[in-house]
């Protein structure tokens, strides 16, 4: 074929009438042709992207979803139910074909209350592996009324869009988990004496993204890139789940449960209440009395709370998740042909230590860690086949000065 012949096999433009004809065994596609290919292949990829999600959703019910999270996380059982139904009525309105019944299904964001380091950041976290979903994870306290040094409420979003590689469709159905939710709490019952406005502020600035609404988000987030053009984010599909460890709302609690009791002292001295676990008896209107703005809590409709964990619940953590930190050590070692091994006493050693100093699950890391550091440093270079950590081992390993370290870092 002489050269001026040349046209694109698709849409047979000759070449003079092309930016570009690129050549294939027996065939040439034109500039144009190409971009129009990649829009197709865009496209496709975007519809097998909620694909995805309905299939996840058809494959797992709420009783599979709760399996799934009963392999990352230990106990909290009440709390994993009640999100497996939350997050499978979340994407269930997401999925919902368009009908004229006027019947719209309400969002099921979620509001968890429990300690810190009971697991509320990993509940998320694991909610969003197992639907493949963008989750950003944001500290309520860093956000502040816009105009005021801090960080403004869309940046919440700035972070999700990060999180989904800036695919506004991914980013549109993620999650965003918004931590220690209490301390934008008014730090008063009574708003006209202590009012603290910009807690209030923040709240009410959080419930229009809460609400569902269409924000304007700088990609890059803050006030360094000025000219940046903004992406316009609908919250509509966002599944929220904030957590917080509210300080003290067992007392809030304690003091609505006496009243009923006062007030209906039959019925309620018919139910024991458990008073070290006053958490489980939680309703949207403590979160009131605590200083949560009534419309903050509407929209949070699904209220849940965390277990202290106990010291079974920390051995636990330590042996048994599908990614237990005892297991990563292990797999570390065998990377370099070492055995490792840890006895019963030097696990319960471990969680002791942990309860002892008050350091958590978030410590079992760091306890592990300031063990095992040596071993790690010297046994791939010398002909040790094997460790086992026993009691004796791990109390060597851990003075008194770096159990306070730990502390003070905690
Ligand atoms: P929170 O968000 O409530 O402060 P995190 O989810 O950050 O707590 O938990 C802190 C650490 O402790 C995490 O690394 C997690 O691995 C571990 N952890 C906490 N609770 C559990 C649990 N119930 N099961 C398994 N691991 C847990």
């Amino acid at each position: 074929m002489a050269k001026e012949e040349l046209e694109c096999s698709f849409c047979g433009r000759k070449k003079p009438e092309t930016n570009l004809l690129i050549a294939g065994l027996d065939a040439h596609i034109c500039d144009r042709c190409i971009e129009q290919a990649h829009g197709i292949v865009l496209e496709e990829s975007k519809q097998s992207d909620s694909s995805d999600l309905s299939a996840e959703l058809k494959l797992r019910k709420p009783k599979q979803i709760k399996d799934f999270l009963d392999e990352y996380i230990i106990g909290q059982n009440v709390t994993k139910k009640v999100m497996s139904v939350a997050v499978y009525n979340h994407y269930k309105r997401l999925l919902q074909p368009v009908t004229k019944d006027d019947i719209e299904i309400q969002k099921s964001n979620i509001m968890m209350v429990g300690q810190t380091g009971t697991g509320k950041t990993l509940m998320a976290k694991t909610i969003a592996k197992m639907l493949n979903v963008p989750l950003a994870i944001v500290d309520a306290t860093v956000l502040t009324e816009a105009g005021y040094v801090g960080e403004d409420v869309e940046s919440i979003l700035t972070r999700l869009l990060q999180a989904a590689d800036y695919n506004l469709e991914k980013a549109e159905k993620g999650i965003v988990f918004i931590d220690e939710i209490d301390k934008i709490a008014r730090k008063s019952d009574n708003p006209s004496i202590t009012r603290d406005v910009s807690g209030e502020g923040v709240q009410q600035a959080l419930l229009k993204l809460l609400e569902g609404t269409v924000v304007n988000v700088p990609p890059k987030g803050g006030r360094k890139h000025p000219d940046q053009k903004f992406i316009e984010v609908n919250t509509e599909n966002i599944l929220f789940i904030a957590g917080g460890a509210f300080d003290g709302i067992d007392r809030v609690i304690s003091k609505r449960l006496n009243m009923q009791a006062v007030g209906y002292s039959a019925s309620m001295s018919d139910d024991v209440v458990d008073q070290d676990h006053l958490l489980q008896y939680i309703i949207p209107k403590d979160l009131k009395d605590f200083g949560l703005i009534p419309e903050i809590i509407g929209r949070l409709p699904v209220l849940t709370y965390m277990d202290p964990l106990d010291a079974e619940t920390l051995r636990a953590i330590l042996t048994e998740p599908k990614n237990a930190i005892i297991k990563q050590y292990k797999k570390l070692f065998t990377m370099d042909e070492i055995e490792f091994s840890i006895t019963d006493g030097a696990l319960d050693f471990i969680v002791g230590k942990a309860i002892e100093y008050k350091l958590g699950a978030r410590g079992l890391r760091s306890l592990c860690e300031e063990i095992l550091t040596d071993a790690m440093f010297e046994l791939p270079t010398s002909k040790e086949s094997k460790l086992n950590v026993t009691k004796a081992y791990a109390e060597e390993k851990l003075t008194k000065t770096t159990l306070k370290k730990l502390k003070a870092v905690s």
